[in-house]
């Protein structure tokens, strides 16, 4: 089984002020996906512009200041909840006319965090429609969270794919972003930057700064925070460039492709 992220920056304008899809990407993807013949297939999609703006409107996550406030977030967390579904729903269009039996997996209507983390998410269903054929697609979301200081959390895509990758132990984790991988250091900002082939340890970037970014559960920073915990289980994972033509496909087909390998092992 492979689990394949397509990052909120390539599938949505990440940038803009309100949700964009990129539809470009979307319908390219869709169509390497389809050629990759890949048997066992999990996808999970970031929100991008159809949630982080909203998500930082509202202080999702953020401590609660009272009734007027705790009722204010309940309408940006119904909002955000509707947008995400929006872009859920075209990604799993998007996959199903090119031949992909998508599912949409609705993280709000079965996941439950803790202090922001997965607490309660019972993954028989995804296992049952792997087992009959269909590619479970599931997604950045907004879930009830159970500590009462803040009621409301935003769950990560990146942070799903630890959890679904824990719990299900996939042969492969793939993330495609908009970059070609793990840089010593942003590359959008600094021309400095080089590509990491191979990151063990977030000692490796010569700076954890990401502050160009509007990602709300913490750029590429976060998503390195949930891999290397995957890694210290055994788990490796690569980040490829997924705005690049066939990246993706070569990938999910088993061929080498620039990116950086998220692993614990020194020489592998
Ligand atoms: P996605 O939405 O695809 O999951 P993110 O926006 O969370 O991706 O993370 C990718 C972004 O992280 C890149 O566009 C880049 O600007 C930023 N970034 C910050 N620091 C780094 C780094 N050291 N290496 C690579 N990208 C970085």
């Amino acid at each position: 089984m492979i689990i394949l992220k397509l990052g909120g920056s390539i599938i949505t304008e990440k940038g803009a002020e309100s949700p964009v899809v990129n539809h470009e990407n979307m319908n390219r993807i869709a169509n390497e996906i389809k050629e990759a013949h890949v048997k066992d297939l999990i996808i999970v999609h970031g929100a991008g512009s159809f949630g982080h703006p909203f998500a930082s409107q509202y202080q999702i996550g953020k401590p609660l200041k009272g009734e007027l406030d705790i009722h204010e977030k309940k309408i940006g967390f119904s909002l955000i909840q509707s947008w995400v579904k929006k872009l859920n729903g075209i990604v799993c269009d998007s996959l199903r006319e090119h031949g992909i039996p998508a599912v949409s997996i609705q993280p709000s209507s079965f996941i439950v965090t803790r202090n922001k983390r997965i607490e309660t998410a019972n993954l028989d269903l995804i296992k049952d429609y792997l087992d009959n054929g269909f590619v479970p697609v599931i997604y950045g979301d907004v879930v009830l969270d159970r500590d009462e200081s803040i009621k409301m959390a935003v769950l990560s895509g990146d942070q799903i794919i630890n959890y679904l990758s824990k719990h299900l132990i996939p042969k492969r984790v793939v993330l495609g972003t908009d970059v070609d991988g793990v840089y010593t250091k942003n590359p959008k900002k600094h021309s400095d930057a080089r590509l990491i082939e191979k990151v063990t340890s977030l000692s490796e970037l010569e700076s954890l700064d990401s502050t160009t970014n509007i990602d709300v559960t913490g750029g590429m920073i976060g998503k390195l925070q949930e891999l290397l915990e995957l890694a210290s289980l055994g788990i490796e994972s690569e980040i490829i460039n997924a705005g690049k033509n066939n990246l993706i496909e070569n990938s999910l087909k088993g061929n080498k492709v620039l990116g950086t390998l998220i692993t614990m092992k020194e020489s592998s």
